[in-house]
């Protein structure tokens, strides 16, 4: 039984945390009210582009300690959620393979002590020869050393925001595709008018950039093939001096090689550059890649603050969740919960020194 009264919430934007948010908050019993600007079949957030990774080591090698911790509620919160939405299919907890090519293995001993000084040990990694690396992925070829970090994951993406959505609409949620709106304290402001509300989220990812001029969007750009030659079970990454890169395997033969980073807002199309270097990379991961069809090229912006770390906004009737940058995936569930308890009135919030903390305001130099 609810032990909450009842609000109408409305959510701006229905990507990653737009999309949690309204169907936890129809599972507590609210009247949920969903916009987002775009599709919401194949919405234009940065969560459809991602890759998925749910990768705590890895990530904490670029960014702040507090990732790691909030990166392992991560890997304990999403096979609860995907139970609840009844999907435990779309969780792959196999791990991810880091690997170099030999004239590049400085990157990987380079990474393994980024990763001891990062996370401290034990740093939850096991050191791999080729024989460890056929065993793990046979279609992998010409690797000599790798590291395997058990203690990472990747989620069926796409599917699971298409699931959410499903979710969304059984408890009764109201959703509204193609609207964009602008959050207020209690008042939504659509094209076609004003409506009210006892609260709103605001979860616009970019598109909340009017609202915070200090979010910046870091251009991601993505490759999505289809191949039947190549099996991977996990993702893997790939060390190189100039770029780190990734393939994580989808549904159906489908693989996601990303992505790159660019301090950019341009949306237009993958650059040339970009795509050779993606697909160069798949080629040297297995030459079996060679003839993978290339069916997708994306494009899209993490939403960031300058100290590049998610921060919840909490004002009388709105609510803002923003800045998960390249760590959508990895750090939802503890933003989530966050706000689920700021909602509920609940004491324990775990995170709220770096969540509640105000984004710094500085530009970028
Ligand atoms: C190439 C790439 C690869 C990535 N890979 C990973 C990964 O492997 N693992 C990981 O953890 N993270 C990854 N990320 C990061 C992750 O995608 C983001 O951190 C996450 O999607 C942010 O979630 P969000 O809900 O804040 O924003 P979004 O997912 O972008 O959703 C925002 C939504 O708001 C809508 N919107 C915007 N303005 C308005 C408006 N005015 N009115 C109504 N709706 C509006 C948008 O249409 C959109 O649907 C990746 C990102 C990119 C770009």
């Amino acid at each position: 039984m609810n032990r909450h009264p009842q609000q109408r919430i409305a959510v701006a934007g229905a990507g990653l945390l737009g999309r949690l948010l309204a169907w936890q908050l129809l599972r507590d019993g609210h009247a949920v009210t969903l916009y987002d600007a775009g599709d919401l079949a194949t919405p234009p957030a940065a969560a459809w582009t991602a890759a998925g990774m749910v990768a705590p080591l890895a990530e904490t090698v670029v960014g702040e300690r507090c990732i790691y911790a909030m990166g392992r509620v991560a890997l304990e919160r999403w096979p609860q959620w995907l139970d609840k939405l009844q999907a435990p299919g779309l969780w792959h907890p196999h791990g991810s393979l880091v690997v170099a090519h030999p004239q590049d293995e400085n990157e990987l001993t380079q990474f393994r002590r980024d990763l001891d000084d990062a996370i401290g040990q034990p740093a939850g990694y096991r050191a791999l020869d080729a024989a460890g690396i056929h065993a793990l992925e046979p279609g992998l070829a010409g690797f000599r050393h790798g590291l395997y970090l058990a203690d990472e994951a990747h989620l069926d993406n796409r599917g699971l925001l298409n699931r959410l959505l499903e979710a969304i609409l059984e408890l009764g949620g109201e959703c509204h595709a193609h609207t964009p709106v602008t959050p207020h304290p209690g008042e939504i402001a659509t094209p076609s008018g004003r409506r009210t509300f006892d609260l709103v989220l605001d979860c616009r990812g970019h598109g909340a950039k009017p609202s915070h001029p200090t979010l910046r969007g870091v251009r991601g750009e993505t490759l999505h093939v289809h191949t039947d030659e190549v099996k991977l079970s996990r993702a893997v990454r790939l060390m190189h001096p100039r770029y780190q890169l990734y393939v994580v395997p989808k549904p159906g033969g489908h693989f996601v090689i990303g992505a790159t980073s660019i301090e950019s807002e341009d949306r237009s199309p993958i650059s040339l550059q970009s795509s050779l270097e993606l697909s160069s990379a798949l080629y040297t991961l297995s030459p079996a890649f060679a003839e993978a069809r290339i069916l997708e090229q994306g494009v899209n912006l993490r939403p960031a603050f300058r100290d590049n770390l998610p921060h919840v906004t909490r004002g009388d009737g709105l609510i803002g969740a923003n800045g998960l940058f390249r760590h959508g995936y990895l750090l939802a569930p503890a933003v989530v919960d966050h706000v689920l308890a700021e909602i509920r009135g609940e004491g324990e919030r775990p995170f709220a020194a770096v969540l509640s903390a105000a984004a710094p305001q500085e530009s970028l130099p």
